[in-house]
């Protein structure tokens, strides 16, 4: 099967911190695979601007070299590369100060759509906005992209939604959260307002629970000093798992259009109630057992010997709607884990009565929605299990792994990041978060936060390459239930 590529409209495109990992990682080598696939206009032109003084034939080499590190292409042709970065330019600018703006605005066409990535600290972002504007640099039709993490409770966030108020509408304001630009989410979305079959039983009569799981084998790296002040919650919890939760729990929108939708996630996140203490679980990995040295602890990782920031958090939570009062949903995210695996799962209730009697046993019904690895959605249904010897039950699973059901084009090769470039040079705003919901989010989190820094309790240690904390099992078990297996 063959994926059709609608070629966006011609645009100037700046990454301010284009020297930075992000642009290197994943927005240079994304929009180069993109032009690839055809769907990048021959004219399109992308400017990095970083504070770095560098010649554009340094910055050319230098992203050269990092589509070739983090390209993703078994086989890079050498003529597209050299094509693609034909139409990369460089300016050295400083966000907070006045050098390189007049070359910026030098380079910059009119009559095409100007798009300004912000791939810096957030805290230039009001300094980037102002500068735009005082330049001249945009109009009613360009477009300004925010990078996670936006703010890190619900004051600086308001304070970041106002310092880019002061210059762009919100229609004009993209806020990445690059779970949102994986293929299987929007899957979710067609799976459940694409079929009969599933809608009618999306709800508290049918539903017994929702498990929302982000498993990270990794450690905190070498972003240990940032991620100390943050935590899974902020890092994960506020932004990424409450956003699958809204596309889980959101009414059917009228329209697929970016403010049907996000009205309906607004929804969901205003009526989440507030999590009891009992129940959350923290936990800080320990270290590394075969591989101290390489994989220390949390707090040696850290460097901070008393640290009190989770590296993994559990918690039950509740949605206070008709269609969800009595069903909880179960988040769990953490890092140094078993395997890498982000998973929903919308595990369903049993049958009311069981004509074949307990010996067979009782399956239960889980819709499960693979976001990564191995993107795919999968139902396990209960039939007899082959062969003689009486009516046993068991479970066998429906399984669509895009890679399986529609082929190699059919499986995930768009990147988070290109597809949501392109959304933004397309103007279509449905995956990107709006500052509302934004700051919805940081209300429900601030009082959790609050309540652990005015509590002496600490996180619970956990083994690397475990599930987590047993706290964490037991967080389930006490409702009578557990969390699925954590699987590659
Ligand atoms: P980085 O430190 O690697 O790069 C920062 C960039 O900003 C550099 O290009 C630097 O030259 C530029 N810069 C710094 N001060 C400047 C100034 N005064 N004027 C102009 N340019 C300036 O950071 P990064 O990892 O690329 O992250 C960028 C943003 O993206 C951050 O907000 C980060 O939180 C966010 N983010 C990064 C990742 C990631 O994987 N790296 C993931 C999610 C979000």
């Amino acid at each position: 099967m063959v994926s059709r590529v609608i070629p966006v409209d011609p645009f100037d495109l700046v990454i301010f911190g284009g020297t930075g990992d992000l642009a290197r990682r994943k927005i240079l080598p994304g929009l180069f695979r993109r032009f690839c696939a055809g769907q990048m206009p021959d004219n399109a032109h992308v400017i990095g601007a970083a504070r770095t003084e560098i010649s554009e034939a340094a910055y050319r080499d230098m992203i050269r070299d990092a589509i070739l590190e983090f390209g993703g292409v078994e086989k890079t042709d050498e003529a597209q590369l050299s094509a693609f970065l034909q139409n990369l330019s460089y300016v050295a600018i400083d966000a907070r100060g006045e050098t390189g703006w007049r070359d910026l605005k030098a380079l910059m066409r009119r009559k095409v759509v100007r798009a300004f990535y912000f791939s810096v600290a957030p805290s230039l972002f009001g300094d980037l906005a102002e500068r735009l504007n005082n330049h001249g640099l945009t109009d009613h039709n360009s477009r300004i992209v925010v990078e996670k993490p936006f703010g890190r409770d619900l004051e600086t966030a308001q304070k970041l939604n106002g310092d880019l108020a002061a210059f762009f509408e919100e229609s004009q304001i993209y806020r990445i959260d690059h779970y949102l630009g994986k293929e299987t989410v929007q899957n979710l979305m067609a799976v459940r307002f694409g079929n009969m079959l599933f809608e009618p039983l999306w709800n508290s009569q049918f539903v017994d629970h929702i498990q929302i799981t982000v498993a990270e084998t990794v450690g905190v790296g070498g972003r240990g000093e940032y991620y100390d002040k943050s935590g899974a919650m902020r890092d994960m919890v506020q932004n990424h798992l409450m956003q699958l939760l809204c596309l889980i729990a959101m009414e059917p929108p009228a329209r697929f259009d970016p403010d049907a939708v996000r009205d309906e996630k607004l929804k969901v996140i205003r009526a989440l109630e507030p999590v009891e203490p009992h129940h959350i679980v923290r936990g800080q990995y320990g270290a590394d057992v075969d591989d101290p040295d390489e994989h220390p602890d949390y707090r040696t990782a850290v460097d901070n010997p008393k640290s009190k920031t989770e590296s993994f958090i559990a918690m039950k939570t509740h949605i206070a709607n008709w269609r969800w009062a009595a069903t909880p949903f179960y988040l769990r995210t953490g890092k140094r884990l078993c395997a890498r695996s982000s998973e929903i799962s919308i595990v369903f209730k049993d049958t009311p009565h069981s004509i074949f009697g307990e010996e067979a046993g009782r399956h239960r019904n889980v819709l499960s929605i693979r976001l990564q690895p191995n993107e795919g959605i999968k139902l396990g249904v209960t039939i007899k299990e082959p062969g003689p010897g009486g009516m046993r039950l068991i479970d066998v699973p429906l399984d669509m792994t895009f890679a399986d059901a529609l082929g190699p084009e059919g499986a995930d090769n768009v990147d988070a990041y290109e597809r949501l470039i392109m959304d933004v040079i397309r103007g279509n705003q449905t995956l990107f978060m709006r500052g509302d919901e934004v700051e919805a989010a940081w209300a429900w989190t601030d009082p959790i936060i609050e309540g652990w820094t005015n509590s002496n309790d600490v996180p619970k240690p956990y083994d690397s390459h475990s599930a987590g904390p047993d706290a964490s099992a037991q967080l389930m078990r006490r409702d009578g239930r557990e969390w699925r297996e954590v699987t590659p």
